[in-house]
C-alpha cells in the first residue's frame, strides 16, 4: 500500500453542510459529521484580510480595542463553494473566511 492510499481519504478539506448564527456564535455543521462553535468576537478578531493583518509579516494589525464586545454579523454569505463572507457589525466587509479557516477557529461541540 502507498503513502497516498494511507492519506489520501483523510487529506479531503472538510466543508459545512449548514452553518447557523446562534446567541454570540456561530454553529457549523461539517460534512464529516462533527460540529463545532465559534464565537463572533473571536472570529472577528481573527479576520484574516489585509486590513487586519499586514500582508508581508502575517503580523495582525487590527486592535482587538477597536472592536465591540457584542460585534455580530450583519450579514453572512458563502463566497463560492469555499468560504464564508461576513459584514461585521462594526462595518467591516473584507472578511472571507475559508473552510480550513472556520474549521481550525472552531471549538468542537456536541
Ligand atoms: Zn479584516
Amino acid at each position: 500500500m502507498g503513502l497516498w492510499d494511507h492519506i489520501g481519504p483523510m487529506a479531503k478539506t472538510p466543508a459545512p453542510t449548514a452553518i447557523e448564527q446562534g446567541s454570540g456564535l456561530f454553529s457549523v455543521v461539517w460534512d464529516d459529521g462533527t460540529r463545532s462553535e465559534i464565537s463572533f468576537r473571536e472570529l472577528r478578531l481573527s479576520c484574516p484580510c489585509a486590513e487586519c493583518v499586514e500582508e508581508w509579516s502575517g503580523r495582525r494589525t487590527l486592535d482587538p480595542a477597536s472592536v465591540p464586545e457584542d460585534v455580530h454579523p450583519a450579514a453572512a454569505e458563502p463566497v463560492g463553494s469555499y468560504a464564508l463572507g461576513i459584514v461585521w457589525s462594526d462595518g467591516h466587509s473584507s472578511g472571507i473566511y475559508s473552510w480550513p479557516t472556520l474549521r481550525a477557529l472552531g471549538r468542537p461541540a456536541t
